[in-house]
């Protein structure tokens, strides 16, 4: 069981998420009204149960999905909200938050990514295999337009009609299936780039001070290697 007070973070005022000693922020800036109070609920988190509890219930309130409780069972697709000036928690958001805390012994659990490279390479693998048929049916367009070719060189006997067959097939050939093999070539340059780029966002060191992209290295091999390339903070899972 996880215990985390939210409420209030001075002075940025984004909403502050403190376990133990170990604290996490998240929102924009100057988002948490003064209402809110620096202390202002209780979030119990066992597995996929989560109780709230209003620490300030004299001071302030807290509504579940529009009514204000005081305590109350609730699962990350409930609406939070808090305060007299009313603030929308991201249930979701916080759990993040709290997942990529250090733990106690201040290292950082990373099992979060193994999800955004187990896509990574899903995505990657299936791209590859998309661009391999791509090129065997471009080969395969070929083959028949040099078939074309030699058929219609070695029945020279049978009569301009079939070798003007031959060739519109051939030609036919080469328009349903090489052009477009081609054209797609590019746009899976294009969207390997783009997997790229969400890898490098997402695919980042759990430490808030750090969050440089951690490479094209697995869980596993990062695991192994137990400590973040950039700024060294120790990763379990
Ligand atoms: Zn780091």
């Amino acid at each position: 069981m996880i215990e985390a007070i939210i409420g209030r973070e001075t002075p940025r005022r984004r909403l502050m998420i403190t376990v133990g000693e170990r604290h996490a922020a998240i929102g924009n800036d100057y988002s948490v009204p003064q209402t809110v109070s620096r202390q202002q609920c209780l979030l119990q988190i066992d597995g996929e149960n989560i109780t709230v509890t209003n620490l300030k219930p004299e001071a302030s309130p807290i509504f579940v999905n529009g009514m204000e409780v005081i305590s109350k069972v609730i699962t990350a697709s409930d609406h939070l909200q808090i305060g007299k000036g009313i603030y929308n928690v991201d249930i979701q958001q916080v759990l993040d938050a709290i997942s990529k805390m250090p733990n106690p012994e201040g290292m950082y659990s990373i099992t979060h990514l193994r999800e955004v490279w187990d896509g990574y390479e899903n995505t990657k693998r299936k791209m590859m295999e998309t661009e391999s048929r791509k090129n065997a049916i471009k080969g395969l367009g070929s083959v028949f337009m040099m078939l074309g070719a030699a058929v219609s060189f070695m029945l020279e006997d049978v009569g301009n009609a079939i070798r003007i067959v031959f060739v519109v097939i051939a030609l036919a050939l080469t328009l349903v299936w090489i052009i477009p093999a081609f054209k797609s070539g590019t746009s899976m340059q294009v969207r390997m780039d783009e997997l790229n780029k969400q890898l490098r966002q997402k695919y980042i060191c759990p430490n808030p001070e750090c969050q440089q992209f951690l490479g094209l290295k697995s869980v596993d091999e990062l695991l192994r290697a137990r400590k973040c390339p950039h700024c060294k903070s120790k990763f379990s899972e």
